[in-house]
């Protein structure tokens, strides 16, 4: 009886599939990205090695012998690597380029990344160092490019003294840095520390940001007017931490790290004095200290310049001056679930954080609470054919909306087959910003639509229960869906919300997902989805913890689910 047999492999087949989508992120959990600070004794030497198996090192220390070059190579061979497959050097100085050339005799090295030709003559030598290597496989990078490195994406956001022009949205970056306005600027620094090569990596949730030794003026610069870059999880610090050239409270406070790693020496970086002066003139730790929702401090060198302030023993990788240092490093082990694991290689302790995404209320530097936000969510019907003035005028809402006080963002959606059906969803700082704002601009929309809309203006005020990043724009072909749910009063249902946010923000082709409780009905939510096509949002309708949630909610709600699909409008 073949018939029946073949029917149920199929039905096997099907079941399989079916737990695959249910568990995407256990599958993947298998390899994890790792990050090394390398000790090279108050130079830079930061070997990352992708889930995917790829590396990439960024500086390679000191000349000195060839100390750090066997650091580094004893390192890779710990993380099983036969090559570096891509090496970037920040900028042509002996604490990031010396290592080198014997790095190079120890391991191969596939492609390097460079910001240019120019040079200080008084750095000539390091620049002919990294030509004996690299000479024949160079790329000049700009900022704005990518490293093509496999299973993460390394944006370069700054090269040669230019930045991004444009802020990296998939991280929350484009928000307006109310910090500016008060924050300290300082004159630029030598040259070669305005050209430096930047870099911010990105692993789902997690973020990691090497500026190198980028100068006070241009983290301004790239933290000013808006923070381009929005929030990282790990800062490694700008100079070794000697931070009266770098870590500009303007540009520190804004992208918010929430674990700093210091790649200082014994007496080198922080607690050090600038060139020119005899001491710190600033308390380099309490800065970092003092930065809002920071959760771990780590550094490389316990700081002999400045005994006073140091982050907690057990976080220092090494406690001896340079003649007895063992090169003890850092690691971060991170999930692809945003969970990371840093250990000191020193005494093995350990810390477990969760990286925090880049949540919308949280990209508003004023307010660290992330339930203070405010949603009004809209709806108005125009008439089909007047759809286009409809968008216009929508648009010069927006546009208002966004000068002023507590705007964080604003999206305009059109129901797709029916033209002229609107769904406006925007987020402010807190209710006292939305109500701040001024009726004008409302005004300015009402009588911009009203000879052209077939429905009210209808707004409804909501809080955050759970919102993600925000998403990239300028995808085409993304879908975004918004739904109701009206349920009976029980407190499971947030709950349920919160995990089907959770997992559905695991999905490969997720986007967005914000779900919005009304201020004043606590059992009335609105779900605010994006998936990057038509065929992500059907995956995510057969996904196993969707139909749970369908499943668990059917008998609590008072009315049917209201779900409706929307094209964003740019
Ligand atoms: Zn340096």
């Amino acid at each position: 009886m073949p018939k029946p047999i073949v029917r149920s492999i199929g039905l096997i087949a099907s079941l399989v599939l079916f737990v695959h989508w249910a568990a995407p992120t256990a599958q993947a959990q298998t390899r994890n990205l790792n990050i090394y600070w390398i000790d090279v004794e108050g130079g830079a030497a930061t070997l990352i090695v992708s889930p995917s198996g790829e590396s990439l090192l960024v500086d390679a220390g000191w000349e000195v012998g060839d100390r750090d070059a066997k650091r580094i190579f004893a390192t890779a061979q710990r993380a099983g690597l036969a090559r570096i497959d891509y090496f970037i050097l920040s900028h042509f100085h002996a604490d990031h380029a010396g290592g080198l050339p014997a790095l190079a005799r120890l391991i191969p090295i596939a492609k390097c990344f460079d910001r240019g030709d120019f040079i200080e003559p008084a750095n000539q030598k390091w620049r002919d160092g990294y030509l004996s290597v690299c000479g024949n496989k160079r790329t000049i990078v700009k900022a704005g490019d990518k490293i093509p490195l496999k299973g993460l994406q390394v944006d370069i956001v700054a090269s040669d003294g230019r930045l991004i022009t444009q802020p990296i949205v998939s991280n929350g970056g484009g928000q307006p840095n109310p910090l500016c306005a008060t924050a300290e600027n300082k004159p630029k620094d030598v040259p070669e520390n305005q050209l430096m090569v930047g870099a911010l990596l990105t692993y789902g949730k997690f973020t990691f940001l090497d500026l190198a030794d980028l100068d006070w003026e241009k983290e301004m610069e790239l933290a000013c007017p808006v923070n381009k870059v929005g929030q990282v999880t790990i800062w490694q610090t700008g100079r070794h931490g000697a931070l009266d050239g770098a870590g500009a409270p303007g540009f520190l406070y804004a992208i918010r790290p929430q674990v700093v790693i210091a790649n200082n020496g014994p007496r080198k970086g922080l607690g050090g004095p600038s060139p020119g002066s005899e001491k710190a003139r600033t308390i380099h730790y309490e800065r970092i200290a003092n930065t809002p929702g920071i959760e771990g401090i780590w550094q490389g060198h316990l700081s002999l310049l400045d005994k006073e302030h140091n982050t907690a023993e057990s976080m220092i990788a090494n406690l001896e001056d340079t003649a007895d240092c063992q090169g003890h490093f850092i690691q971060a082990s991170v999930e692809q679930s945003g969970r990371y694991t840093i250990t000191n290689s020193r005494n093995g302790f350990s810390q477990t954080y969760a990286a925090r995404g880049s949540s919308i209320a949280a990209q508003s530097p004023a307010d660290s609470r992330t339930d203070a936000a405010f949603h009004a969510v809209s709806y108005v019907e125009a008439m089909a054919s007047a759809s286009p003035k409809a968008i216009a005028a929508l648009k010069q809402y927006r546009d208002a909306s966004r000068t002023r006080d507590g705007f964080v963002r604003f999206d305009i959606f059109e129901q797709i087959g029916r033209p002229g059906h609107f769904a406006i969803v925007e987020t402010w700082r807190d209710q006292a910003a939305f109500d701040a704002r001024g009726t004008t601009i409302q005004k300015q929309l009402s009588d911009a639509i009203a000879s052209i809309r077939v429905s009210d203006y209808d707004q409804r005020p909501y809080k955050t229960l759970a919102v993600g990043p925000a998403p990239p724009s300028g995808n085409s072909r993304a879908i975004s869906v918004i739904s109701h749910v009206d349920v009976n009063q029980d407190p499971k249902v947030p709950v349920m919300l919160r995990r089907l946010a959770e997992a559905s923000r695991q999905e490969t082709g997720n986007l967005r997902f914000d779900v919005l409780q009304h201020t004043m009905r606590a059992n009335h939510f609105t779900i605010v989805e994006t998936w990057r096509d038509q065929q992500a949002f059907d995956a995510h309708v057969a996904a196993a913890h969707t139909r749970q949630y369908r499943d668990d909610v059917q008998p609590l709600t008072g009315s049917p689910l209201d779900e409706r699909v929307y094209k964003a409008i740019e």
